[in-house]
């Protein structure tokens, strides 16, 4: 998959913990996928899960107005952006937090990398899980326990799993992170799932990384926090990368209970020893984003109708082609599983993961990531599909006169590449 990106040759004294890795399969795909696009292939680009539509008016106007902010910001981030981020979690979810515990980075991913190298324990996810949790864990060198799911429970985190595997080593310090709604799967776990899961977590002392990307697109709109039920253990991560479509402005936020304050304490002083302070502009464009208001609302709402759409158009073509899969409640993903078609896919010469994502790609020109990259076993044809190839742009205008509805004939209008690569997916899958 990875061709295009550098691979750290064996024979250089490089660190053991990065010798072997690859460029991560998000960015790899997005630059494979780019570059066969130069050569004048035609490509479906499910592969890298950015949003498709523009960050809102509002925050883009505050970006512009604020671009000669040019000092140094402190390095736990902008006062008035820590305190709209409370704003933002009060009005979400309820929940009160001090200002002085939000811990503002140049992303989520960023500030995940530095909660794992300053917190020391096993760091646990369920399979699957996104791409970076566990390569972040070997670059620091901590021990990383997959927790076994069921297709049943959507391939996600049950209470029992993690009871099964904290019950061997009750002491054990760990880090379980919690992703909901979830990228590969699109799973939201419900209130009473989140209550049982914090309930085990209470019971061993697991921190709970809860990592909210996409909470503000739960298609109802009604996204929950683990930290309702699990304040004092849990790490809320939120950012403006998907629900505000700026993946590229870089900018994410980490919420501390009191009893975490070490942690906030110690991963500040590695920031201002690394990345100082997030870019200026970016952090008061943020204030704007994580105030909310109408205007936000309403892209929020098109947003999620949108992506609801083509989550249930993609739900039913690929189960109509036999994928085992679990109807996605948020986020932009599907995880498709197409094992059903495993001996008909052998005869085609087609027997791992990844070799059928890099057929589908060759043959089919639909750019997805093979579930290997998420922590699945080789022989199992899953694959994660990220329905955003499309210009979300002029579809939210669309979606805002009177009367739109997001049905079928508004996504074949609007997403076209996105619905065509689904039904190419479909048919070269079952073919
Ligand atoms: N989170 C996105 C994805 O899973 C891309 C960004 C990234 O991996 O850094 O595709």
């Amino acid at each position: 998959m990875n061709d295009a990106a550098p691979r750290p040759s064996a024979g250089r004294p490089l660190n053991l913990n990065v010798r072997g890795l690859d460029v991560s399969a998000t960015l790899a795909i997005n630059e494979r996928s780019r570059a066969l696009m130069k050569e004048g292939r035609k490509v479906h680009r499910l592969g890298l899960g950015q949003s498709p539509f523009p960050v809102p008016e509002p925050v883009r106007r505050a970006l512009s107005d604020h671009a000669h902010q040019k000092d140094y910001l402190p390095v736990r981030g902008l006062p008035e952006l820590r305190a709209a981020v409370c704003g933002h979690l009060k009005r979400t979810q309820g929940l009160d937090y001090d200002p002085a515990s939000i811990l503002i980075g140049p992303g989520t991913k960023e500030l995940m990398f530095l909660v794992q190298l300053c917190y020391y324990g096993d760091l646990v996810i369920p399979t699957p899980s996104w791409v970076s949790y566990a390569p972040q864990a070997q670059i620091i060198g901590r021990s990383i326990r997959w927790l076994p799911t069921r297709t049943e429970t959507g391939l996600g985190v049950t209470p029992q799993a993690l009871d099964a595997l904290c019950r061997k080593d009750p002491d054990r310090p760990r880090l379980l992170i919690l992703n909901s709604p979830s990228n590969p799967t699109g799973l939201a776990y419900e209130d009473g799932q989140l209550a049982e899961i914090a309930a085990v977590a209470r019971r061993y002392g697991v921190l709970v990384l809860s990592d909210e990307i996409y909470g503000g697109v739960h298609f109802e709109g009604r996204h929950v926090s683990i930290a309702r039920h699990y304040p004092e253990g849990t790490i809320i991560s939120d950012g403006l990368s998907k629900w505000c479509g700026a993946g590229g402005w870089r900018l994410g936020a980490f919420a501390f209970p009191p009893q975490l304050k070490w942690l906030s304490d110690a991963m500040s002083v590695v920031a201002s020893e690394t990345y100082t302070s997030v870019s200026a502009p970016i952090q008061h464009a943020a204030v704007t984003a994580f105030s909310g208001g109408a205007e936000i609302d309403g892209y929020l709402d098109r947003s999620r109708r949108i992506l609801a759409a083509l989550a249930a158009f993609a739900t039913e073509r690929l189960t109509a082609a036999g994928a085992a899969m679990s109807a996605p409640k948020g986020g932009f993903y599907a995880f498709p599983d197409f094992s059903v078609h495993r001996d008909a896919l052998a005869a085609r010469g087609v027997t791992a993961s990844e070799e059928f994502c890099e057929r589908l790609l060759e043959e089919a020109g639909v750019a997805t990531l093979p579930g290997t990259a998420f922590g699945r076993p080789e022989g199992e044809f899953s694959l994660r599909l990220a329905y955003v190839d499309f210009d979300g742009g002029p579809a939210l205008d669309a979606l805002s006169a009177p009367g739109a509805e997001a049905d079928e004939s508004f996504l074949r209008a609007h997403a076209p590449d996105t619905v065509a690569g689904l039904e190419r997916l479909a048919d070269w899958a079952s073919g």
